[in-house]
């Protein structure tokens, strides 16, 4: 079947993606945009898929849908393109031809999510992309000045991450998403440039690993949901008492393990994106009862202190100290800790760059915040600190306390 150009420009001039959307979803409107959960992931808060007018086209930044009203309705509808340009025709009063023996399906509400397994890859595509020699953003890594302490990281963190270099097509630069239970859940593919800048000119400069399986045909996403983790969510496994420090990008993530090492202590994830943060992400920290420090970007201060709000996990602290210290008009507003740690390694080590001078949160280990809270119990009730004395109390963490006693 074919459909001749004008036709086809003709539709694609009527054809409104907030109207067509509009027909499946209630749409919300905010700012110039419109949101509704996203159809093609398991989605529960509102924020990830955006429906912009202006551009005529939807988004999801969490699972990566994009497209025109066509491609929604093919993808949502699972039509033909010729069946979603009819389906487009009948709504706009403009005829196709041949496309009379296309009824259209009436536009349904979303029915009630059923509730599908997770989706889950095979570990041997991550193992399979690990080698990250002649990886732009690797490379770019390897090439700061880094001290001698730091250098001797590098390797180790990215192996740690699990990041991958996809050496076909355009290079990809991988960060695999795995869960605490060590299972992956996808991976992002993103385009950077060698002076370690994300590539966005190149066409096709991000992606996902299960929409590309989806397109290849290997995986059916319409029998599994797709739920995103943290980057470096399963690095949880390997640290058992590490705070876990939270930004937006997975690049900064690595910079800062890099610079300042001691993932015992504190461990650094990334979230993806500024309204990827929300407490279902954040589940298996919470459930640990980690401390869990999130710096926000520069422009998403509010943004993040609102979601910290919303989450209402009382170990959480929003830090913004390095914001404030180290943050200068030219950095933009986009900056965030891992453009002040480049700055910092690349500039002359005058006092206003010298981040290792940063103020760092301090770090309890379990032990120490056990010492605290007893500390704060003989203050509060002399009786405790008399205890304390006569059976020669110390403090302990559960663990410990969970551990077989040891026979004197
Ligand atoms: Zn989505």
């Amino acid at each position: 079947m074919k459909i001749d150009n004008l036709t086809l420009q003709r539709i694609k001039e009527a054809a409104n993606v907030v109207d067509v959307i509009g027909d499946f979803y209630e749409l919300k409107k905010k700012g110039q945009d419109y949101q509704c959960l996203c159809p093609f992931h398991n989605d529960r808060h509102l924020g990830s898929f955006v429906v912009s007018p202006r551009r005529n086209s939807y988004t999801c930044f969490a699972c990566g849908a994009h497209g025109d009203a066509i491609e929604f309705l093919m993808r949502h509808e699972r039509l033909t393109f010729f069946e979603a340009v009819a389906w487009l025709g009948k709504k706009y009063g403009i005829d196709v031809e041949g496309g009379e023996r296309f009824t259209p399906k009436p536009a349904r509400p979303r029915k009630a999510a059923d509730k599908l397994p997770m989706l889950t890859l095979d570990f041997s595509m991550v193992k399979a992309r690990l080698d990250t020699r002649g990886d732009r953003l690797c490379d770019w890594i390897r090439s700061l000045p880094w001290n001698d302490e730091q250098r001797a990281r590098i390797e180790k963190v990215l192996r740690g991450y699990g990041v991958g270099h996809a050496r076909k097509g355009e290079g990809y630069t991988i960060f695999w998403q795995i869960d605490d239970l060590g299972k992956v859940r996808t991976g992002k593919f993103m385009l950077y440039r060698p002076d370690g800048h994300r590539d966005k000119d190149t066409p096709y400069n991000f992606t996902w690993a299960h929409s590309m399986l989806e397109k290849a045909g290997k995986i059916d996403m319409s029998k599994a949901d797709l739920h995103t983790t943290l980057f470096g969510m399963h690095l949880l496994n390997f640290h058992p008492t590490a705070a876990v420090n939270i930004v937006e990008s997975e690049k900064t993530a690595l910079l800062a393990s890099i610079m300042w090492g001691h993932p015992e202590k504190w461990i650094w994830m990334a979230s993806g994106g500024l309204s990827m943060l929300n407490a279902s992400k954040l589940k298996p920290i919470i459930d640990q009862g980690r401390q869990v420090y999130i710096y926000p970007d520069r422009d998403g201060v509010t943004a993040w202190k609102q979601q910290a709000m919303v989450i209402g996990y009382k170990r959480l602290t929003v830090d913004t100290r390095y914001l404030d210290g180290y943050w200068r008009d030219k950095d933009g507003q986009k900056a965030d800790i891992g453009d002040i740690i480049v700055n910092s390694l690349s500039e002359p080590r005058t006092k206003s760059t010298q981040v290792s001078a940063m103020p760092t949160p301090v770090y309890k280990s379990k032990i120490e915040l056990a010492a605290v809270a007893l500390t704060d119990l003989c203050k509060r009730n002399p009786w405790v600190e008399v205890l304390k004395n006569k059976f020669n109390l110390e403090p302990v963490s559960i663990e410990q306390c969970n551990k077989p006693k040891s026979s004197k």
